[in-house]
């Protein structure tokens, strides 16, 4: 599987979704997801043009790092441990899965410059899923204020691995309605303008429910 092409088809996709939403794929971000792959795959996914790249492990994020530094924007896309913050912060550009508050005041601890950070939501309601509950998003988003190192950015959400499309599409749009509610607050540190969504299987319904970053792995750099 040649990533190039594999890019270009994900392109393609993007474009066809944004067609059918009335959306301009340049509104759309994707972040390739490297976590089964080589550091030579990830190389292989920032010379195809994607220079966005997300990992879902501290290790993984540390040692692809170090090979390719800056030429990569860092999006940690897993739960994150609050030991793990020292570690990690100094190399990420995003942090997508804050769902805790001592998550948050760890980060702010830790941070000499402002930290990008998306708010996890759990919007499928499945058990095994990380994230707060929708009725929570506001009042969690609202406490975070205190914690000015951190810029709240976007909400992000992982949908059911399923393909009932009206179930995507739910997951999804709950997620679009918490952002509508956390920006009619029009919080100063939470301008939360981005929506991570979609994967693999599901990019197109994200990108139709108002996904601004989709984290693809498999269908564009593979499984190992
Ligand atoms: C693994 C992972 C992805 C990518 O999954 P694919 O189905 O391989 O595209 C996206 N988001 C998160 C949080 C992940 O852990």
């Amino acid at each position: 599987m040649n990533v190039k092409e594999n890019a270009e088809q994900i392109q393609e996709r993007i474009a066809e979704a944004c067609k059918r939403s009335g959306r301009n794929p340049d509104d759309i971000k994707v972040i390739a997801v490297t976590k089964y792959v080589s550091v030579e795959r990830a190389q292989q996914a920032i010379e195809a043009g994607i220079t966005h790249l997300g990992e879902n492990r501290d290790q993984g994020l540390l040692d692809k790092y170090a090979v390719l530094k800056e030429q990569a924007c860092w999006h940690f896309i897993g739960s994150l441990q609050s030991r793990k913050v020292r570690a990690v912060l100094p190399k990420v550009d995003y942090i997508h899965s804050l769902d805790r508050l001592s998550l948050a005041k760890e980060i702010h601890k830790r941070a000499d410059r402002k930290v990008k950070c998306f708010v996890q939501v759990n919007t499928s309601g499945e058990e095994s899923k990380q994230g707060l509950e929708v009725d929570e998003v506001l009042s969690f988003v609202e406490s975070l204020s205190t914690y000015d190192k951190l810029e709240i950015v976007g909400l992000m959400t992982m949908a059911p691995f399923i393909e009932d499309e009206q179930v995507l599409r739910q997951t999804f749009r709950a997620l679009r309605q918490a952002q509508e509610a956390v920006q009619a607050k029009g919080y100063e540190h939470a301008p939360c303008s981005e929506l991570s969504m979609g994967m693999s299987n599901d990019f197109e319904i994200a990108i139709e429910e108002g996904a601004t970053y989709i984290r693809i792995g498999t269908a564009l750099v593979g499984k190992e």
